[in-house]
């Protein structure tokens, strides 16, 4: 049988939450207090369909690779690495973070994620998350997916989607 339709798989699974502390910076001189979220992500792969088991993708792996996503993030202070307004410094065990200079944060090194992000909104982690599964699926050999989106909820109805054409 000739499909014309597109073909795509959606995991939305409780336990794919990261209970994480952030804060992000505004425009000019203002940055938000710490505080933490229950985030959420929720992930939609579309692609061809398996030759030979005629799925997108398989479940199970997909949940796996994503819980393990989340548990790295799991109650952690997240932290960006690209943002020109906060400065990192390790001592030790712990980690030093200024905000424009002035010292503000001192976390124990273990308890921080430091982020390959420019800030630590919704729409940043939903784009780490995407490169993090992009990476895990290229080092499987996943073939045939066209797209990934990922969304991530901070809040009840507070969502950001990051989606990439692969
Ligand atoms: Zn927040």
């Amino acid at each position: 049988m000739h499909r014309r339709g597109d073909f795509r798989v959606t995991v939305t699974k409780d336990y794919l939450v990261f209970a994480s502390a952030h804060f992000i910076t505004f425009a000019g001189h203002r940055c938000e207090g710490l505080h933490g979220h229950n985030y959420r992500a929720s992930v939609t792969i579309e692609g061809a369909l398996d030759a030979e088991c005629w799925f997108v993708f398989d479940f199970v792996v997909l949940k796996k690779i994503m819980k393990r996503l989340c548990d790295d993030i799991d109650h952690k202070v997240l932290l960006p690495l690209e943002n020109p307004k906060i400065q990192l410094s390790e001592a030790g065990d712990s980690l030093a973070v200024a905000y424009e200079g002035r010292p503000r944060y001192v976390f124990p090194k273990a308890d921080c994620a430091l982020l390959p992000v420019p800030n630590t909104t919704v729409e940043m982690l939903a784009e780490l998350l995407t490169n993090r599964l992009r990476a895990e699926l290229d080092a499987m050999g996943a073939r045939g997916l066209t797209m990934i989106e990922m969304e991530v909820e901070e809040n009840f109805g507070q969502t950001a989607v990051y989606r990439v054409r692969l």
